[in-house]
């Protein structure tokens, strides 16, 4: 749109640049003419060699000898002058001067002046309307009704965390009878791909209320101030809707951590920022606006956001397990003309797909099918699609390495519960998982501490052999050559208990009740017995920790091969494998 404008703007330029240069060039040619004096071109009359004058009411006027050769003269304004001549046979014309060729380049100089002056306060003003004016920005509501959680498959606890929510949105008056307040500003955070926006597209279908949806690079400009007013149009519109869901994907475009060596930051992102803050806490918690605001990492974002009364809602949308993949194939696969195609087989070989990219996975087949005008979709163009898939992002050795680390998380993560099982009945664990997370980078176990106000020495060490656990199970399967570096927060947390057991909680031999804390500002410890005896701490409980997962090499065997089956294992179907 902006182009074509540029492009019309060179039309009066070129045509000014044209029409100065022709002008130049005839002013340039008339007076490089010559000049005779009137009684000069009396006596040319006189001596009958002049054929035609040109006569105008100019200045000068032009005069034609009979040997071809042109000079000017004054122009004597004399009524007479015409009669003479034509008496003395000579050719008159009259008002050539003024000729076309002369007058017209002028003009089209002129012409072309006022056209470039519009054009450019036309485009200077489209410009300033496109990033000012409140109905310039592109947001309106979608047709939302389409979606619902139906659309959204797998992701079940994220789907029960925004459930209240749509309640809320198709009843707010029955929270505010109870005085509840509702979350302005949810969070949804996971990689690309696993459904954010369809997720909050579900949420204002559910419950019925618009949907306007922006991202946070649209309100990231060049010019100071866009970002701070395309965000009080957006608000302004939806707050006209009554209730309204507002989608922002990619807030950290405007709500990054901001830069500590870079003092004062983005001016834009900035004022764009607390433009979003200040309209937030500007409707009412039960006017019934939602905030929900999409991001692959929670941890880049400015604190300021996260504070209470913002966007103090956090859901995480992991990447999909064997059987959400199951169900997301299944969903997409539905009305179309289907083959024999084994859903469950291919939810197997989809590991660390997105919904995304499992999306796309049906849709290269079924574009496969159609090109072989086969009647239905095969495993056979899901084998090809999956090639196309897959090549797109990595190689298919990289898939071979995949399974490997898929190995490596299982075992790791099995030792991990099965020793928490053993040491730590009293904590729960609740999850158990080889999808990779925010929380965890292979995978993670979930577990719920027991509530006590203090924890004896006993349980540290316990806890700190849970810790040790997931790397004594990859040194047991894999060999102590082998080991990865997937226990790395493992190992740090275990550190920091240690170090506080020998030096804080008086729990050491080297310390005895002695705060290393306290000692420091008086004299120093010597660092290298506690470090001694932090290290022989832990090498023992490490050690505690392998004979125990020895003992029950069979149960981390066997749970195991059901994890990497399943990917995830919920606390009842882990209890009941380990019993
Ligand atoms: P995100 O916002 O997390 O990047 P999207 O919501 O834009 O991801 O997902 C892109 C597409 O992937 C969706 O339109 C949908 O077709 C598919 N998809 C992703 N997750 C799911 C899911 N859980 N169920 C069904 N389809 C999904
Ligand atoms: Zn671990």
């Amino acid at each position: 749109m902006n182009k074509h404008k540029k492009k019309y703007i060179l039309i009066p330029i070129i045509t000014a640049i044209i029409s100065l240069v022709i002008t130049i060039a005839i002013s340039i040619n008339k007076d490089s003419k010559l000049e005779k004096t009137y009684s000069d071109f009396s006596k040319d009359i006189a001596s009958d060699k002049v054929d035609t004058v040109y006569l105008t009411n100019s200045a000068k006027i032009k005069i034609l000898l009979k040997d071809g050769s042109e000079y000017k003269t004054d122009n004597p304004r004399s009524s007479s002058l015409k009669e003479t001549l034509l008496i003395s046979g000579v050719k008159v014309v009259e008002n050539a001067g003024n000729s076309a060729m002369e007058i017209l380049p002028p003009v089209v100089l002129g012409l072309s002046m006022v056209g470039i002056l519009v054009l450019f306060a036309r485009a200077n003003g489209a410009a300033y309307k496109k990033y000012s004016s409140v109905d310039a920005i592109d947001v309106n509501s979608t047709e939302n009704a389409k979606y619902s959680f139906k659309n959204v498959a797998g992701n079940e606890e994220a789907k029960e965390s925004v459930n209240d929510v749509v309640d809320f949105l198709k009843n707010p008056q029955k929270y505010a009878s109870y005085g509840a307040r509702m979350p302005k500003g949810i969070i949804l955070y996971g990689e690309p791909g696993t459904g954010k926006t369809l997720l909050a597209k579900a949420v204002a279908g559910e419950a019925s209320v618009p949907f306007y949806a922006m991202s946070g690079s649209d309100f990231v400009q060049v010019y100071v101030g866009v970002g701070a007013s395309r965000i009080r149009s957006l608000f302004k519109k939806a707050k006209a809707q009554g209730k309204a869901v507002i989608f922002i994907d990619e807030i950290d475009a405007i709500g990054k951590k901001r830069d500590a060596n870079k003092a004062g930051g983005s001016d834009e992102r900035d004022q764009t920022l607390n433009a979003l803050l200040t309209e937030m806490s500007g409707f009412n918690d039960n006017d019934g606006i939602v905030v929900i605001a999409a991001t692959n990492r929670l941890d880049m974002l400015d604190s300021a956001l996260l504070r209470p009364g913002r966007f103090d809602r956090h859901i995480e949308v992991t990447l999909p397990d064997v059987a959400a993949r199951e169900k997301i194939l299944n969903l997409h696969l539905q009305g179309k003309p289907i083959g024999d195609i084994n859903v469950k087989e291919w939810a197997q070989k989809t590991s660390y797909f997105s919904g995304a990219k499992l999306e796309s996975l049906v849709n290269e087949a079924a574009i496969l099918a159609c090109k072989e005008d086969s009647k239905y979709i095969n495993d056979s163009h899901m084998d090809k699609a999956f090639s196309i898939v897959v090549a797109g992002h990595e190689k298919m050795d990289r898939q071979a390495i995949k399974e490997k680390d898929r190995r490596i998380t299982a075992y790791h993560e099995v030792g991990h519960a099965l020793v928490s099982l053993c040491m730590l009945p009293e904590d729960k664990v609740s999850k158990v998982t080889i999808i990779p997370s925010t929380k965890g980078a292979g995978g993670y176990t979930l577990s719920i501490p027991a509530d006590h106000m203090f924890h004896n020495m006993e349980y540290l060490k316990r806890r700190i052999m849970v810790l040790l656990a997931g790397r004594v199970a990859e040194e047991i399967i894999f060999g102590k050559d082998y080991v990865t570096t997937g226990a790395y927060n493992d190992i740090k947390q275990a550190t920091n208990i240690v170090t506080k057991m020998v030096t804080e909680y008086g729990m050491g031999r080297t310390l005895g009740l002695l705060s290393l804390d306290e000692i420091n500002n008086s004299f120093s410890a010597n660092p290298n017995q506690i470090l001694d005896e932090c290290k022989t701490l832990v090498d023992n409980l490490y050690e505690e920790t392998k004979q125990l997962l020895l003992k029950e090499s069979d149960k981390l065997e066997t749970i195991t091969q059901v994890l990497l089956e399943k990917e995830t294992l919920l606390s009842e179907e882990l209890y009941a494998l380990a019993n």
